[in-house]
Parts: structure tokens; sequence; C-alpha cells
């Protein structure tokens, strides 16, 4: 008998290139059919079989409260219920917007926009009119959403020219950005020698979480904010995934770290398109209608996507919020070792604040190229063999995984308890 879940990928791959929107979602790293979803409520959600899954995904980041959290439903169906949008200010924008520059230090003038592709397009774009200059730095294994500048890979040779990572990318386009290795202090050093004074910006996720999770090592950040400064560089901190994810004040907050401009999505939308960029004033102010750099979005700082997120940020200013948060996804990390070493397992695991990477490896990796040493079939069979009994992984060993304040203790002792009967029986 063939599921309700195959029914509908079979045919959802008529009507949509490879049955998804958004291409992780197929399944295509682990094998396998995706898993439809009808409903979540706090830590889980219900597949198109009405088989229920612990969630450690979270729409991928945006779900910090968990599934339908009572105050941003109710939120959202209120504000709904006096119109969808406007295209026009609300006093609400203003809000969230004071909301944001009062919980991170470094923003001083923000404006909304509908996803993080859109925040960080714009902040380049931004940061390339501020300076007057094209180049940009990224580094291997971050991802910042798809915009064409950042769809970039490293050449032959670490200061050789970008090459597009993606079909449809000129390579006049990624020629202008270069790619370094996450952590590489000396190669970061060596591209600002040579090539400084016509660098825009440096992008950077603080915690890189879209190639598995990377942690910065010490310094790296602050180099990246002293190089930068002496060489009139915008330093663009994508919080797409970290911020109000690995604390109360983003990752800049936790490194001390102050940003020229910062992305935000994910958390800040509360599960609604909703996503900003925001940094120094004199930057921000040459942004469309006061500057030259253009900018606009017909449904940016929508009413509707506003509530969710304004509510989401109250709640989670909750005194105590982020360390019950750290804690609980710490008993994960913490616990998913212990069981793997009991059984003789090459793991290791590691957590920031909500966020959390599973390594099939003995230590975590610190680069894009140590990420790709880590055994992708032990992992493929640890998230098909947890997925079969009902708790839900990232499908990919490349990505980070979520534990919102839904998470109970015990859910996360059911994840172990699952875990560890899987360890037990290891091929
Ligand atoms: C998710 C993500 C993006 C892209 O955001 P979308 O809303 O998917 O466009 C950009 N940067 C980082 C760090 C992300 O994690």
């Amino acid at each position: 008998m063939t599921s309700r879940n195959q029914q509908l990928f079979e045919l959802s791959q008529k009507y949509i290139p490879g049955g998804v929107n958004s291409p992780v979602r197929a399944f295509k790293s682990v094998g396998g059919v995706p898993i439809f979803f009808q409903r979540g409520q706090g830590s889980y959600v219900w597949d198109a079989d009405n088989k229920s899954y612990l969630d450690y995904v979270g729409s991928w980041g945006p779900l910090i409260l968990g599934h339908a959290h009572p105050d941003v439903i109710k939120a959202v169906t209120e504000t709904a219920q006096n119109g969808l949008t406007f295209g026009a200010p609300t006093e609400a924008e203003l809000e969230i917007a004071q909301m944001l520059c009062t919980l991170v230090p470094s923003i001083e003038q923000v404006r909304l926009v509908s996803s993080g592709t859109e925040a960080t397009m714009s902040a380049i774009r931004l940061a390339r009119g501020y300076t007057g200059r094209s180049r940009i730095i990224k580094f291997e294994g971050c991802y910042h959403g798809h915009d064409d500048a950042l769809l970039v890979k490293a050449g032959s040779g670490a200061l050789t020219f970008g090459h597009p990572s993606s079909a449809g990318v000129p390579a006049e386009t990624a020629a202008h950005t270069m790619v370094l290795d996450y952590n590489d202090l000396t190669a970061l050093e060596q591209a600002f020698s040579e090539s400084g004074k016509e660098i825009a910006a440096v992008i950077v996720e603080p915690v890189a979480g879209n190639m598995n999770l990377v942690s910065p090592k010490p310094g790296f950040l602050a180099a990246l904010r002293s190089l930068c400064t002496q060489h009139g560089s915008v330093l663009i901190f994508d919080e797409v995934m970290t911020g109000f994810r690995v604390g109360a004040t983003c990752a800049q907050g936790l490194y001390g770290i102050r940003p020229d401009l910062t992305t935000l999505g994910k958390v800040i939308g509360g599960g609604m398109p909703m996503a900003a960029f925001g940094g120094k004033r004199e930057i921000m102010q040459c942004l469309a209608p006061l500057g030259p750099v253009y900018q606009a979005g017909t449904l940016s700082g929508n009413p509707v996507a506003v509530a969710a997120g304004l509510t989401t940020l109250r709640l989670v200013q909750a005194a105590g919020f982020y360390e019950k948060l750290s804690a609980s996804t710490r008993q994960l990390t913490e616990g998913l070792t212990a069981a793997a070493k009991k059984h003789g397992i090459v793991f290791c695991a590691q957590s920031v604040g909500g966020m959390f990477g599973l390594y099939f490896s003995a230590i975590p990796p610190t680069s894009y190229a140590e990420v790709m040493e880590c055994n992708k079939e032990s992992f493929n069979h640890f998230f098909h063999s947890m997925l079969s009994k009902g708790i839900y992984f990232a499908p990919s060993a490349f990505e980070a995984g979520f534990v919102s304040a839904a998470h109970s203790s015990e859910d996360i002792n059911k994840t172990l308890a699952a875990a560890d009967q899987i360890f037990s029986d290891w091929k």
C-alpha cells in the first residue's frame, strides 16, 4: 500500500520541479521520500499519514517557540482581521524596528524585508553603494541565500576570482566575490593586504549553520572586525540563522563583536516571511529614499508577519529563556555523544544556544573541507533510523539542527533512548 506521503510526492513532482519549493526539502541528500506535513503543535509535527514526529528542524530555524505557539497564533489571527497588507507604514513596524535597535546594539537603523535572501542581497548592494567598491569576500560553506553575488565557490588558488556555484550566475558577477576558507586567518590577511582597498564588504555567518554547525575559532571574528576597520570595508554579520537563536543579543553579543551591518530573518519572523537588515546609521542612510542605493518591497513590513515577529521577540526576552534553551540543547548533544561513545561509534556533537551540530567524526569540523570529511553514510543511516522511530532531524548531513522552547526534558530523553538503541544495533 502506498502512503499518502508517497502519493503526494509523486503528484507534486508533476507540477513542482522536484516536487518541492526549496531543494533541501527533497531528501536528495539522505534518500527516500520527503515527508509532507499537515500540522504542528509545540515540539511535534504530523505528516500526511497522521504519523507524529518530534521535530528538530523547526522550519529550518524560525520556530524557536515551537509550532503554533498560542500567543503567536492569536497575534496573527487578530492582526489579519484588520487587513492583510497596506503597502504603507504601520505603527507595529515602528515598534519592531525600535525593538531590534534596542536588542542589537550595532543596529541603529533597520529596514524590513520578506526573506533572508532579500536581506543579504540588499546588505551587499548597500555596502557597495556606501563604499563605492565592488569586491566582496565570503567564506566557503557559508550560505547567505540565493543572490547571484553569493552563489559563488572558490576558484583554484585562494585569491583567484570566485566561480558561480549555480548555473545562471554570470561569471562576471561571481568574479567580484572572493571565497576564502572559514576560520582561515592567514588567507584573510593576505586577501586584505593584496586588495584591501577594493573590498566593499566581508559577509560571514558568525556561527556557520549551513554546513552543519561550524563555530568560529577564537580570534577569527575579531580579526575580521579589525581588518574591515583598517581597510574601510563593511563587515556584514549574516545572522539570519543565529539572530535570537544563539542568545538574546545574537551571535555578535555572544562573541562581543560589533559588525557594521547585520542581516536577520528566521526567528524574527516567528514563522512568517519576514527578515531585516540594519546597522550603522551612516550606512543605512544611503538607502532610498534618503540616499542613492535602491531597495524596496510591496510586502515589506507586512502587518501579519510583523505581528508574529513582535510576539516572538517579546517572548524570547523572558528571564532565563536562552539559559533554558541552551541547557535543553546541551542535554541533547551531550546525551547523543555519551550514547555513541558507549557503543564505540565515532561521533561528536556541539551546540551554541538553541542550534546544534551532529558529526560522524572524532572532533567537530572547523572548515567546509573538514565538514566534507565527516561520514555521510553514517549520518544517513542515523537519520533514517531516527525517522522511523518518529524523530525528525534535518534531512542532510550538512545542516544545523534546532531545539525550541517547546522541547521538554522528556522529549530529549525520548530522543536519547531512541539513539541509544540505534547505536547499539549499529551495523
Ligand atoms: C536561511 C538563511 C538565509 C536565507 O534566508 P531565506 O529566508 O531562506 O531567503 C541567509 N543566510 C543565512 C545564514 C541563512 O541561514
